[in-house]
């Protein structure tokens, strides 16, 4: 086994541990998901920083007790989403889901990336949108909001559509199995039909009201527990009111 790798990786967690150590999770499209200790201060060790949500080229030493951070080539760290309360609330629920998911194919760490930038730039509540959805698709367990993922048919151009709680998909109203409790409107289902057909950031470019998109942010994180599934602390003590 090598003693010394390096890989395009980004931090996903980061949790104190003693003596100013850290204990991160790098999420890498080559390394996979590990953990990785980071020293504080010490006379014999130079201390790398590493925030939460940076990215670069990662040089990481195998010791006795796993892996230990040595160095790293910045390409970004992402300062200004940790200064913003949703921005950091929607970046912790995408490593939430990656990490729970444990999924860390090349696909998902160049969605992630592309998101934690988009962060950067414009709506929290948008960017969620798309990565949820991007996300569900990646992992295969979201329908293309263009046909029932249950009974196969095509929906009408003014059809609003269900949730199965079994599947945990958006259906046709004949499939649905909430009574009704969970709705998603024609005009928000073909923007989501729209955004999947698109990459994370070319769909950034759909044009959608304010308040329609803060609907299509609940709708998804409402149905997310439903979908996903795994526990997602970040929802359960996120700041988001549903
Ligand atoms: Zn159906």
């Amino acid at each position: 086994m090598e003693r010394d790798r390096k890989g395009l990786a980004m931090v996903v967690r980061s949790a104190s541990i003693k003596d100013n150590d850290r204990l991160l999770t790098l999420f890498s499209p080559s390394l996979g998901l590990l953990d990785v200790v980071s020293y504080g201060a010490r006379k014999s060790i130079r201390t790398v920083k590493a925030p939460l949500y940076t990215e670069g080229n990662f040089s990481i030493e195998k010791g006795r007790r796993g892996w230990t951070l040595k160095d790293i080539d910045v390409i970004s760290t992402h300062d200004y989403i940790l200064s913003d309360l949703a921005r950091s609330q929607a970046a912790m629920l995408f490593s939430d889901l990656v990490m729970t998911g444990r999924d860390a194919s090349p696909e998902l760490y160049s969605l992630l990336a592309d998101a934690i930038d988009l962060l950067e730039t414009d709506s929290a509540e948008k960017v969620a949108v798309e990565f949820i959805v991007h996300y569900l698709a990646l992992a295969g367990i979201s329908g293309d909001y263009r046909t029932c993922p249950v009974c196969g048919r095509a929906y009408g151009r003014d059809e609003i559509l269900g949730f199965s709680s079994a599947e945990g998909i958006a259906v046709c109203h004949d499939c649905d199995t909430m009574g009704g409790a969970l709705l998603l409107p024609p005009n928000a289902r073909a923007y989501l039909g729209r955004s999947l057909e698109m990459g994370i950031r070319e769909s950034m470019s759909l044009s959608v009201s304010e308040a329609q998109e803060h609907r299509i942010f609940r709708y998804l994180l409402r149905t997310l527990p439903l979908s996903f599934p795994g526990k997602l602390r970040s929802l359960e003590y996120g700041i988001w009111d549903l």
